[in-house]
């Protein structure tokens, strides 16, 4: 087999960011990914958010990024034909002693960039947003955040790398690296793929793909995340909604969602299961989203899911705050414990490590290269199958055709399964229709 000019092993967001992104430049790009489908990981479970970018340190990677990520996400999302909703965000609390921190974010977030970033008084935060408990003492309101689907957006970025020629691998997890003289051979469980170059966006794994070749340098953390997912006919806030953690009690994210659904999330510092939810978790986000919105309806909970966040630190117990790119050896990067703001963050970061690969590798610019992919058409078809969100089997075979070879990887493609039912109704006809595309009947 001939050596690609750059591998990148998995394909979460970053990696399907990371492999659109190389065919900006004229060099091969294969994508490897462990899972059957793309966007399985951490980016299948997420808060959504678009940051703003108030919550980092001035000067860092992560504020730059997040600032510019977020000022081009309008763009992006049109180019890939992804749904993208910029509805604002407030940082709200009801504790005075709390204001000074919202001052340091104001203060912090105007030296980064953020745009129309200000301070509010409790009632000009309810003004603005009549669902939350009275008693606002303070709120720092910034118009720039936004929401997306988080794996649609992967997806699409997937799809469009795949039609500008990058090569896709699926069930191919890289198991070992050997470096060469001319690059590196990425053993996997489907055989040996040479390369030129490696883009490591192993995402949980990260550490451990890039020890399969190099000394440890900075090892991953697990913690996590409870999630409550409420149906899109529940009352929601307009825009998104952080609480500031306070003596009174820990803070939640309430997150309206591009497809209308309310997301309602919570840190967990300790988890014993990765992506299990616990009850004590639930317990506490059902308790705090009632503190927070009294009026929220808990009766229209129609899922809850779990989070894992890879907290980078380097050997000997630092922790690293910034974004991680390490490049142990020539030609070879690492994106290391990319946790929030990944999402925002996830084209400049693809376009980042693209760009390290092609000026390694003294690359010119692809003019072949085109941006636009095109969603998933809404089509009349008479024959709906998943009842609740309205979604045709039309819609549903394009997903298949399109790379869908699991009942899930159709929900993320086309949303079927995520209304109140989840899938109840439609999963069994879905599979039904896998199984024709696997043996060859339909
Ligand atoms: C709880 C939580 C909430 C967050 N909320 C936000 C938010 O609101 N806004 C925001 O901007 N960011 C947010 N983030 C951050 C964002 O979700 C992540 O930065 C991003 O999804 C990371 O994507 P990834 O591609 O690195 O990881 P993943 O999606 O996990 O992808 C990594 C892929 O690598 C594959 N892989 C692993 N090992 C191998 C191997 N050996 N061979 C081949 N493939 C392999 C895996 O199967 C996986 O598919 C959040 C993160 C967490 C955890």
């Amino acid at each position: 087999m001939e050596a690609y000019d750059v591998a990148v092993i998995g394909g979460g967001i970053l990696g399907c960011f990371a492999a659109r992104n190389v065919r900006r430049w004229n060099l091969s790009v294969a994508l490897l990914e462990a899972a059957e489908d793309v966007c399985t990981g951490i980016t299948r479970a997420n808060s959504a958010v678009v940051y703003a970018g108030y919550d980092n340190k001035p000067g860092s990677r992560k504020a730059e990024m997040t600032v510019r990520g977020n000022g081009n996400y309008e763009s992006l999302c049109r180019e890939l034909e992804v749904p993208f909703c910029r509805c604002g965000s407030l940082l709200v609390t009801y504790d005075g002693a709390s204001l000074p921190k919202l001052q340091k974010k104001l203060n912090e977030g105007l030296k980064n960039g953020v745009p129309g970033l200000r301070l509010l008084t409790g009632a000009e935060a309810q003004a603005m947003e009549p669902m939350l408990r009275p008693g606002v003492a303070g709120a720092l309101y910034a118009p720039s955040t936004g929401t997306v689907n988080p794996w649609l957006l992967g997806i699409a970025a997937f799809e469009n790398a795949v039609e500008n020629g990058a090569v896709a691998y699926r069930n191919t997890a890289v198991t070992d690296i050997e470096k060469t003289d001319t690059g590196y051979l990425l053993k996997t469980n489907r055989g040996t793929i040479p390369c030129r170059t490696v883009i490591n966006c192993a995402g949980l794994f990260a550490d451990r793909v890039q020890e399969l070749l190099f000394p440890r340098s900075t090892r991953l953390h697990w913690d996590g995340a409870e999630y409550l997912v409420l149906d899109e006919a529940a009352p929601k806030p307009r825009m998104v909604l952080f609480h500031q953690a306070s003596s009174c009690g820990k803070g939640i994210t309430a997150v309206p969602c591009v497809e209308g659904n309310l997301l309602i999330s919570g840190v967990r510092k300790e988890i014993e299961t990765p992506f299990a939810t616990t009850p004590e978790g639930l317990g506490e986000l059902h308790r705090a989203a009632k503190a927070l919105l009294p009026e929220v309806d808990l009766t229209q909970i129609i899922r809850s899911f779990a989070a894992v966040r890879p907290n980078p630190y380097r050997e000997g117990g630092q922790s690293l705050h910034d974004f991680c790119i390490e490049n142990p050896g020539p030609g070879f990067y690492s994106l290391i414990g990319i946790k929030t703001p990944g999402l925002t963050c996830a084209d400049e970061l693809g376009r980042y490590v693209a760009q390290e690969a092609a000026a390694f590798w003294n690359a010119q610019p692809n003019p072949d290269f085109n941006p636009h992919r095109h969603a998933i058409p809404k089509s009349d078809d008479s024959e709906i199958l998943c009842q609740c969100q309205g979604i045709t089997r039309s819609e549903i075979l394009e997903a298949i055709r399109r790379g869908a070879s699991t009942v899930d990887g159709v929900k993320r493609r086309v949303g079927s399964g995520m209304g109140p039912c989840q899938g109840s109704r439609c999963a069994f006809a879905i599979e039904t229709i896998l199984e024709g595309y696997r043996n060859g009947t339909l």
